[in-house]
């Protein structure tokens, strides 16, 4: 599976970022950062979660 954010879309609340610190962060403006593109495992999972907690839709799941 890849993560893939529309940081045109991100309002910054960064529940993304409280559900996957490894896999998200945001820049100086809050905007979302995907820095592992392709998580495993458990962070797949909270990917997952992260997807249906973000309030603006801005993320999107892939599978391969
Ligand atoms: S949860 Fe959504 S709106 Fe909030 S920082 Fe992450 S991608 Fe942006």
């Amino acid at each position: 599976m890849r993560v893939t954010a529309d940081r045109n879309c991100c309002i910054g609340a960064g529940q993304c970022v409280l559900t996957d610190p490894v896999v998200f962060d945001q820049d100086a403006d809050g905007v979302v950062l995907v820095r592992v593109e392709r998580p495993t495992g458990e962070a797949a999972d909270r990917v997952g979660e992260a997807v249906g907690l973000c309030p603006s839709g801005a993320l999107r799941i892939e599978h391969d």
